[in-house]
């Protein structure tokens, strides 16, 4: 019994699930092959970062993904708090102190055979959780991580489809990511059709320029971390401009670096053949990065998990 109990646990701490109200280890946890997350891409998720056993801005988080299902019509017959009941149970139930936590709501299947119906579908909500990711892998940080900004493939429209409902439609990042791979780069910025900078596979991107920051207005996710970031920007007094950001303007900046849940703040050695820095972390970037894991300390943003 001990001994099954053991095997569980390390199953679960390798990545877990919270799925149909029970939690499973990662690969048990199934989602029927004609569901609309699946064959439609039809679905939304959210991914909210735990650290030394606490939630960074997990009301922020929720609130998103609150917000993503609302835009999409989706509704999975759960409160905001059983959705925190959900993840924090699973985190707690896998062990994992340091996680990357997923969270998703899909059309899911008809529940009138053969229906094409949106309205039909009943929608699932599920989780799961693994070890922490980091979008750039720190040993490359470190060496001077590069981006291509793709030649072939631009953002889709946000006419098209919203980049501030976080989704799995990764046709163009995909595509741009076998080019910057094809190419040495460790990963892809896209611009929009006017060349006009967006944003990249799991990351928001910034330029710094003297004492400012810049970040795209269009085309983005709104990042709980490009938040974080534009909150910090502000408390260590720097210019903070939000609006549409030139390809060749942002190849012209002081410092580039890029932001997600999965990894933080991430440092930009070089872009196409532009150095920034040269190759170093560059100065501001460094210091916002100790802000961001400070702010991890911080009880005012940070929620505990209470492990077993
Ligand atoms: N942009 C895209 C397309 C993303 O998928 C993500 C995160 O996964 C981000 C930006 C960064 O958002 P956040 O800081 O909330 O993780």
């Amino acid at each position: 019994m001990k001994r099954l109990e053991g095997e569980l646990k390390n199953k679960l701490s390798a990545g877990s699930a919270w799925i149909r109200g029970q939690i499973v280890p990662i690969s048990e946890a199934v989602i029927p092959v004609n569901d609309w997350g699946l064959t439609h891409s039809d679905i939304t998720y959210d991914v909210a970062p735990v650290r030394n056993g606490h939630f960074f801005r997990l009301d922020d988080y929720l609130n998103r993904f609150e917000d993503s299902m609302k835009a999409m019509r989706l509704d999975p017959k759960l409160s905001k708090q059983d959705v925190q009941n959900a993840i924090t149970g699973m985190v707690a139930a896998s062990g994992l102190r340091d996680s990357y936590v997923a969270m998703a709501c899909s059309r899911g299947v008809p529940g009138v055979p053969g229906s094409r119906d949106p309205r039909d579908c009943i929608n699932h909500f599920y989780a799961w959780c693994v070890p922490y990711i980091e979008v750039i892998k720190q040993d490359v940080l470190e060496a001077g991580a590069s981006l291509l900004i793709s030649e072939t493939v631009a953002r889709v429209p946000d006419a098209s489809i919203n980049p501030r409902i976080k989704n799995y439609q990764w046709g163009d990042f995909t595509s741009g990511l076998f080019e910057a791979k094809d190419k040495g780069f460790e990963s892809v910025i896209l611009a929009d059709q006017n060349g006009l900078i967006t944003e990249g596979p799991g990351f928001n991107v910034f330029a710094i320029k003297g004492k400012t920051v810049i970040t795209s207005s269009h085309g983005v996710l709104a990042g709980i971390t490009r938040m974080t970031v534009l909150e910090i920007a502000a408390e260590m007094g720097l210019g903070i401009e939000v609006r549409d950001l030139p390809i060749k303007e942002f190849l012209l900046a002081d410092e580039v670096f890029i932001s997600s849940s999965g990894g933080g703040i991430m440092p930009i050695a070089r872009v196409n053949k532009t150095d920034f820095s040269n190759g170093r972390i560059g100065p501001l970037t460094k210091e916002m990065m100790n802000a961001y894991w400070s702010w991890f300390n911080n009880p005012k943003y940070t929620t505990a998990i209470h492990y077993d």
